[in-house]
């Protein structure tokens, strides 16, 4: 072994004396809801593939026939020779959907996040940012790699940002991040109050729709459609459209800002074809899911009452995302193990991806899934607390 091995070694050593060490498991998606992990089929609650369109043949037809028109391989950064016409095309459709003048495609979500709060603080230096406590670890990612000084507030409570942006009133600017859905929580912004709130204090409000589109607002556009307070809304082609990718919906003037300032988008590679032949397959297919969307949300309200019934805490969910909030972290884990045992996927979420004292089960709701899968899920839930 290497010295650095050693090393590694070592503190791999202290994460499992404290039970935290994890590990990669594959496991593959299935329809109906389900998925094949360690070669047994589980009913899956814990993957983001809300409507099912990761199977969807039209996506995967759509990207096998960009891949073979247009090449594996998109050649080279966007801003050298690597931007297509379908990147473009891809941009357009975003930009309609979401309502916004311009868009703008990024490798990830993660990338979105992680590389766009550095470029704002480019064009202002010494802007405050403020974040909601629990948005996604790519946000808080970002702000420290911009080097600012992030002030969190406490979750989905406007005053505390009121007070926060008050002081920060002689800032250069002003920028706020929150989320629209949050992804351990599966509850809501006030949206039309952080826009109000942001316009008062002339702050920029940025907001991650990774969990809502697809989903919720008009025809799955997402929660800032319409909202026009909203500057930046943020989102993912990796969860409910089925593929892989980011995006930053906004002002054209922005668009142009951070094509000549975000390092994350110019020193990148751009998306491939396939990835932007899933992404128009997805689109197309989004206006016709309204069924779909409806039955995920019924689902959410059926495992929502049922986790009443057996008096588990479900915070303050109103998605398709509703956690079984255990408390303990031991016990998370073991009703997750417990479930696997019985056919289930539900993963444990323990702290530092959501505060000590709330580790939970994450619960994610798919629309292939059907009411029985919810009721066996609470009978398992029922058996193994
Ligand atoms: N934002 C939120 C709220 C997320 O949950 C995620 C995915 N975990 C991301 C951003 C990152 O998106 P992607 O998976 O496309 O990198």
């Amino acid at each position: 072994m290497s010295r650095w091995d050693e090393r590694l070694a070592a503190r791999l050593d202290e994460l499992d004396a404290k039970g935290q060490r994890r590990s990669l498991r594959a496991a593959a998606l299935m329809p109906h809801g389900r998925m094949v992990r360690d070669g047994r089929e589980a009913l899956d609650f814990s993957s983001n593939d809300y409507l099912g369109l990761a199977l969807h043949p039209m996506l995967g037809q759509r990207a096998a026939d960009y891949a073979t028109l247009y090449g594996a391989g998109s050649g080279a950064s966007r801003l050298v020779t690597g931007t297509h016409d379908a990147h473009l095309a891809v941009e357009a459709r975003i930009a309609a959907l979401k309502g916004t003048e311009a868009a703008l495609l990024l490798a990830s979500g993660w990338q979105a996040n992680a590389a766009l709060v550095p470029a704002l603080v480019k064009a202002v230096p010494g802007a405050a940012v403020f974040t909601d406590r629990l948005v996604h670890a790519s946000i808080h990612h970002g702000c420290a790699a911009a080097g600012v000084r992030q002030k969190r507030f406490r979750h989905n409570d406007l005053a505390h940002l009121g007070e926060l942006l008050a002081a920060e009133a002689d800032a250069p600017a002003r920028i706020v991040l929150t989320e629209s859905v949050f992804s351990m929580d599966g509850d809501r912004a006030d949206l039309a109050g952080l826009a109000a709130l942001a316009r008062e204090h002339d702050a920029l409000l940025v907001v991650d729709e990774a969990h809502a589109t697809g989903v919720l607002g008009p025809g799955g556009a997402g929660l800032t459609h319409g909202i026009a307070d909203v500057d930046i809304a943020m989102g993912t082609f990796s969860k409910a459209l089925g593929g892989f990718g980011g995006y930053l919906a906004c002002s054209q003037v922005m668009k142009d800002w951070l094509v000549n300032a975000c390092g994350g988008f110019i020193f990148t590679t751009a998306p491939p074809p396939a990835v932007l032949g899933a992404i128009d397959a997805a689109l197309d297919l989004l206006p016709t899911l309204d069924d779909a969307r409806a039955h995920l949300l019924s689902l959410g309200a059926q495992l929502r009452a049922g986790l009443a019934g057996l008096r588990i805490d479900y915070g303050a969910s109103t998605t398709q995302i509703v956690p079984a909030i255990i408390g303990d972290e031991e016990d998370a884990l073991r009703m997750s193990a417990q479930l696997e045992a019985r056919g289930m996927i539900a993963a444990a979420i323990r702290p530092p991806t959501v505060p000590a004292g709330s580790s939970r089960l994450r619960i994610a709701l798919r629309a292939g899934h059907s009411a029985e899968d919810v009721d066996a899920l609470l009978c398992a839930l029922e058996a193994c607390r």
